[in-house]
């Protein structure tokens, strides 16, 4: 896809983060929008911050935990746009604490949402795609999906498994016409860490957000317009940013070794 006037994009998470800056990034860039969250606010919110077009946005709140929602989305979408073309599977959490800390339901709710709402928005979309003969799934990973991290387990489960699902679509459909990327963001400057859960006192919490803001170098807006690019040019892979390369070269490099590095 070179080009995305008047292509149909859909993104899940668009209420902020990454999810409001693609939406934007794609308004300009003339594409038709449908914009999914679970909160109508923040879907609200990031209509108001588009560039004034003449193109089509719709709302759609949606849970993506929820394949039912996700079937249902994808019709209304259909229905409303007449098509779909740019998939991006986008809406994620987090949660971190130390594996003996994690409680049984909060590791599952990640894995709803961050792994299984990729794999709803991927197969509930992916005829759409086949049908019309066009078009391009985007499924959000992270460097988390590269490599494994000390409190992270729950996060790097559902990234770990984001990327296997997604590379494995990739060779699926390398004859087909539809284009498959996998994104792996190193620390992007949202509020990701504050709106997840953590398994552990409120001080950690509060060191672990403190040091994610730290971390968190790239902005947004640039991770937006790299997914954009990386779609441009069919990219199977997209890492964002200087953090997300150095992790990527230390893990290939020292296979069994890179947390000295990382
Ligand atoms: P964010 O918290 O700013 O935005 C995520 C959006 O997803 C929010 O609007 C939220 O309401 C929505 N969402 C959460 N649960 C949902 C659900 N069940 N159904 C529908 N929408 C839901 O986060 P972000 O940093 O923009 O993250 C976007 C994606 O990028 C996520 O998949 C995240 O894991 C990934 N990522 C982020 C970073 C980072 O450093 N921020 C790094 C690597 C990967």
């Amino acid at each position: 896809m070179r080009q995305f006037t008047r292509k149909v994009a859909v993104i899940t998470g668009a209420g902020n983060g990454i999810g409001r800056c693609l939406a934007q990034a794609l308004a300009t860039e003339g594409a038709h929008l449908a914009l999914a969250d679970i909160g109508s606010e923040a879907l609200e919110e990031t209509v108001k911050s588009l560039p004034p077009a003449d193109h089509l946005v719709t709302t759609h709140v949606v849970d993506v935990a929820n394949r039912e929602a996700v079937e249902e989305f994808t019709r209304e979408v259909v229905a409303q746009h007449g098509a779909a073309h740019l998939i991006i599977n986008n809406a994620g959490v987090s949660y971190a604490g130390r594996v003996t800390n994690l409680l049984y339901e909060d590791m599952e709710w990640i894995m709803n949402i961050n792994y299984w709402g990729v794999v709803y928005g991927t197969k509930s979309f992916l005829p759409v795609l086949l049908e019309q003969g066009e078009g391009h799934i985007v499924n959000i990973s992270s460097i988390f999906g590269l490599v494994g991290v000390p409190t992270q387990a729950a996060y790097n489960a559902t990234k770990f498994a984001v990327r296997g699902f997604t590379e494995a679509l990739r060779r699926e459909l390398a004859e087909s016409p539809i284009g498959v990327t996998c994104v792996h963001p190193g620390g992007i400057r949202t509020q990701i860490a504050e709106r997840g859960k953590f398994a552990a006192s409120p001080q950690s919490r509060a060191r672990w957000i403190k040091g994610f803001d730290k971390m968190a170098k790239t902005t947004p807006e640039a991770a937006a317009a790299n997914i954009v690019n990386g779609v441009r040019r069919n990219k199977v892979r997209v890492l964002i940013g200087r953090d997300a390369y150095m992790i990527d070269f230390f893990a290939r490099l020292f296979p069994s070794s890179y947390e000295r590095f990382v």
